[in-house]
């Protein structure tokens, strides 16, 4: 008797959802079954982490969280805080009646760039000029070891926009002007989610485990084709402009499994993609058949209307009705939950779109083993800016430099320069400047905090590793010409460029490198032989400098291990890095792309010169 009693209490607490052994299809129908209302609306919430607490993801059922931009914890917490936290979140879910886990989701957008001594690799306009997908794969393999370590299982990456303009404040988020490079470099995903296995059905999102994380395809569609490229603006083209440019690389992300895709805070033709049915749920759902989730931009549902949240009912009606599935940071949730209910009671919004919005998000948390492993451990957590990561960082920023002056003629090169001299002259403002090497997205939303932001090696430093210990290397930020003049420098190293920005505030009409860096240039390459370095985001105005300067070099926003320009500058390896992006003469030409007619840049895409290396490759 107490025998049979046992294995049928067993038996009743069976429960399939939770097994495993059973395939997906079967566990997310009969976790379905017994869900209500709330229960599926609170899936479909994402909250940032500062009004998130054990009790609100129990209370909401809240589905997921985030730090966005702003809303990273204290910018030197330890890979242990950040477990713990992520923890804590993870525990409110698991003890609410039908225990689903949360995903917690962040910006890892050139590494895990919101953590003290995380390797920061090159912002994405400079590995389009690496040219090198497996590179960028790898990439993607190392920022999930970090992300993962902090207890992070998804990341709002990779950025696929095709930056069609470089006044845009994103563009360095952009691998390319052409959408072939940006398709090449969606094997950052692979990178990210782990390599789908072979067979598997198109469209089906996959994450191959804890050492992995859950990737983010964005900003769907034509983020980076808006008029004058003012952030999320108007994007301005046929169907068949969009189709061809700004679509392709979706349809890689999608083949290679990406688990979830952003909408675009932009129009296209005057509609917000927040509200367009036809293409987030038309196109990329059913004729792309994206099997993941779509997740929206932050407050993106508010935003449909000017200004935000004015009519809120309608946004929440059109934003679900166009097919987001997750609402990242409704400006305030309560209400959103509320109404999004109150919505289905009355049958405005159908019961159906939110079992499919609740579908999706199911299938990418049990795809990814969360219902197994919803805890974070510490067991990866020296993962963080580990020597590996700093030299696979180090080689992605020798392959993005990009030469575009060498001397007069290829007879009279500059560089390679020589390890031994006298004296050298490294001058400007970004030649010892951490926070200005990173760019935005580092540590904070804007990057603002200097050379302190995090750990890595500045590019003065790196020259100084790197010369003869004979050779003298003197700094001054930004000397005035008699000083140069009277000095004997064998030469100078002039770094200079743009100053760290994100989103909207680095739209920019002008693209003109702040003073003094212009000065620094006129007094220094005015006295005496120079190279000119420029750090920053896109093409900027050089035109005017070119006679004055001997050799110029494009470096981008490379990141923690200015090593890597040293190591190119000085021959220990050649340069190879070819442009991404059409470098424009003067602003009126823009916006300027390869193919267009009248195309006359000072520097061509794909221009790139090279130099042989002295010893390593
Ligand atoms: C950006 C997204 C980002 C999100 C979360 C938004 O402002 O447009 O790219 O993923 O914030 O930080």
């Amino acid at each position: 008797m107490g025998l049979l009693l046992l294995c049928c209490l067993a038996e009743a607490e069976y429960v399939k959802y939770k097994d495993s052994k059973q395939p997906l299809n079967v566990r997310i129908k009969d976790l379905m079954s017994r869900m209500t209302l709330e229960e599926k609306v609170g899936q479909m919430t994402q909250i940032d982490r500062t009004v998130a607490s054990a009790k609100v993801m129990k209370k909401y059922f809240i589905g997921s969280v985030l730090s966005g931009g702003g809303s990273v914890p204290a910018p030197k917490a330890s890979a242990e805080t950040w477990i713990d936290m992520v923890n804590d979140f993870q525990n409110g879910s698991l003890s609410t009646r039908l225990g689903i886990p949360m995903i917690y989701g962040i910006d890892a957008v050139h590494g895990h760039n919101n953590v003290y001594k995380a390797t920061i690799f090159p912002h994405n306009v400079g590995l389009g000029a690496t040219r090198d997908p497996e590179l960028v794969k790898r990439i993607g393999a190392a920022t999930a070891l970090e992300v993962r370590a902090t207890g992070i299982p998804y990341v709002f990456a990779p950025c696929i926009a095709v930056c069609r303009d470089p006044r845009w404040g994103r563009c360095y988020e952009s691998y390319s002007e052409d959408h072939k490079i940006v398709q090449a470099m969606t094997e950052i995903v692979p990178g990210l989610q782990g390599d789908i296995p072979a067979g598997s059905r198109k469209g089906v999102p996959f994450v191959s485990g804890k050492t992995k994380v859950a990737a983010c395809a964005k900003h769907f569609v034509g983020d980076g084709g808006t008029t004058e490229g003012i952030n999320e603006n108007n994007t301005v083209i046929d169907r068949h402009g969009l189709l061809s440019i700004h679509m392709p690389a979706y349809y890689n992300s999608i083949i290679k499994g990406v688990s979830t895709i952003m909408v675009s805070f932009s129009s296209w033709n005057g509609i917000k993609m927040h509200a367009n049915r036809d293409l987030v749920t038309g196109f990329l759902k059913n004729t792309l058949r994206f099997r993941g989730f779509v997740i929206s931009d932050w407050e993106g549902i508010d935003r449909i209307t000017t200004p935000p949240h004015a009519n809120y009912s309608y946004s929440i009606e059109s934003g679900i009705k166009a097919g987001i599935d997750m609402i990242m940071v409704p400006m305030n949730y309560t209400e959103f939950i509320d109404g999004l209910t109150s919505q289905v009671k009355k049958n405005i919004i159908p019961m159906s779109r939110i079992d499919d919005a609740v579908k999706r998000i199911l299938r990418v948390k049990f795809s990814m083993g969360l219902f197994e492993d919803p805890l974070a451990d510490k067991s990866l957590v020296d993962q963080i800016g580990s020597q590996e990561h700093r030299e696979l960082a180090r080689e992605a920023v020798r392959k993005s430099l990009v030469l575009l002056k060498n001397g007069e003629s290829a007879d009279e090169p500059l560089l390679p320069l020589p390890k031994k001299s006298s004296k050298i002259l490294v001058a400007g403002s970004h030649a010892d400047n951490l926070g200005y090497q990173c760019g935005g997205w580092t540590i904070e939303w804007q990057g603002l905090s200097g050379n302190n932001l995090t750990s890595g090696t500045t590019i003065l430093t790196a020259i100084k590793n790197t010369v003869d210990p004979q050779t003298e290397v003197v700094y001054v930020e930004n000397p005035d010409s008699n000083y140069v003049k009277s000095n004997n420098f064998s030469y100078a190293i002039v770094v200079v460029g743009e100053h760290p920005y994100a989103e909207t505030f680095g739209d920019s009409l002008n693209l003109t490198i702040p003073e003094p860096g212009p000065s620094t240039i006129y007094n220094v390459c005015g006295a005496v032989k120079c190279v000119v370095v420029v750090i920053s985001g896109r093409p900027v105005v050089m035109q005017p400098y070119i006679p004055l300067m001997d050799a110029l070099v494009a470096a981008w926003l490379p990141g923690s291990e200015g090593q890597g320009v040293a190591d190119v500058l000085f021959g220990d390896y050649g340069f190879t890095g070819k442009l991404s992006r059409t470098w424009f003469k003067t602003v009126d030409q823009l916006p300027m792309n390869v193919g267009d007619p009248h195309y006359d840049p000072l520097f061509p895409f794909g221009f790139g010169l090279t130099t042989k290396s002295f010893q390593k490759n």
